[in-house]
């Protein structure tokens, strides 16, 4: 048996321990987990309630072409029909575009670091990996430019960017499509811009509506809080939505997920509640931060980036025997840990767990 060579050396993706694991190999009676930006206030009773009208369904095929969930975001957005596209979590939506556009050879664009799915996927196809470093933890456009070869298919770009969570404005994005060749797709992945306050933050939508070769990718995982259900969206040029639909598995969203992101979607009073408490959160966690001495970049989606003053790994475990779960071992940020914003008492938890930890070390040293 010969797997693929673009597999063969491919690592199996690790999740992160999950809470009951540490609680037991710990042997500690409550962990948080801050390690995958969920959603700490769960979802929308509504989506809990279409969750439960459809369990007498479950001997029937989803509808494929998720008809109604895709008008309800079409009006939502103000976009047609046949420029909305769902994947099983916006993840199935990376796979399909390096699915449809990229060939063995072609190159692709990316920052360095962001979300490993872009490299993932297209490694898998063969793709060339051009990785461009962020500046000051941000996307650095006018590099990226200069990367653009006439073999370019794909450029990458997460805004917020994880695990940053920095942003770059509209009007840069703006300036930087007006340069990108108009074959070449530049994807925007805006998990998170259902959190986002800056004003600069950009309106994808109008920039839909000059660039045809600009695609957002959406998703159910974040705000909604519908990460276990496997939804997310695209909305691009109908001319890009319909080659992706040529690679998608025909039911490849279930009506679980169709009934509770149509149900989210419409609940714009849990999403704001949602957006305004982890503005909050965002808040007092940094100004914590700027009193312990830790810097951090500016955080505008559901997560920190936070310069916890040793190294991550360090401060990881010690975190974890507090009962913390957070995100370490970025290779570009070797003293930061990723940190999700949680409920008020969960940052205040964690907050004093810190100060312990920073008077622990202080004390030994
Ligand atoms: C979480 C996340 C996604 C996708 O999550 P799904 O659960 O697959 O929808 C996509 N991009 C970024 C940057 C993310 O952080």
């Amino acid at each position: 048996m010969q797997p693929k060579s673009t597999v063969v050396h491919l690592p199996v993706y690790q999740p992160g321990k999950s809470a009951e694991d540490i609680k037991r190999e710990y042997g500690l009676d409550s962990v948080v987990k801050l390690a995958s930006n969920e959603n700490p206030y769960g979802s929308s009773e509504k989506a809990k309630q279409a969750i439960l009208a459809e369990m007498n369904n479950t001997n029937i095929y989803p509808d494929g072409a998720a008809v109604s969930l895709t008008r309800a975001v079409a009006e939502h957005f103000n976009v047609d029909a046949n420029q909305v596209i769902f994947g099983a979590g916006s993840d199935e939506i990376i796979l399909m575009l390096c699915r449809a556009y990229l060939l063995q050879g072609d190159e692709t664009i990316m920052a360095d670091q962001t979300f490993p799915q872009y490299k993932h996927n297209a490694v898998i196809e063969g793709a060339v990996i051009v990785e461009v470093p962020l500046k000051d933890g941000t996307h650095d456009l006018d590099a990226m430019l200069k990367a653009v070869t006439d073999r370019t298919k794909i450029i990458w770009i997460c805004n917020p960017n994880n695990p940053t969570g920095t942003i770059i404005s509209h009007d840069e994005v703006a300036a930087f499509m007006e340069r990108v060749p108009a074959n070449v797709i530049v994807v925007l992945d805006e998990a998170y811009c259902e959190y986002v306050t800056d004003e600069a933050f950009p309106d994808a939508f109008s920039l839909l509506k000059q660039y045809p070769n600009l695609i957002t990718l959406r998703t159910f995982s974040k705000i909604h809080g519908l990460a276990a259900l496997r939804i997310g969206y695209g909305i691009g040029h109908s001319d890009v939505i319909r080659t992706i639909n040529q690679v998608r598995e025909p039911f490849n969203t279930t009506r679980f997920a169709q009934a509770a992101a149509l149900a989210s979607i419409q609940d714009t009073a849990f999403i704001d509640s949602c957006k305004v408490k982890n503005a909050q959160g965002i808040r007092y966690l940094q100004a914590e931060f700027d009193r312990l001495g830790f810097t951090s970049f500016p955080a505008h989606g559901n997560f920190i980036m936070v310069d916890c003053g040793m190294p991550s790994a360090q401060m990881f475990e010690l975190l974890l025997h507090k009962g913390f779960i957070t995100r370490a071992g970025h290779r570009l940020y070797p003293n930061h840990i990723r940190i999700t914003v949680g409920r008020p008492e969960q940052n205040e938890g964690l907050i004093a767990a810190l100060k312990q930890i920073v008077q622990e070390v202080k004390v030994t040293s």
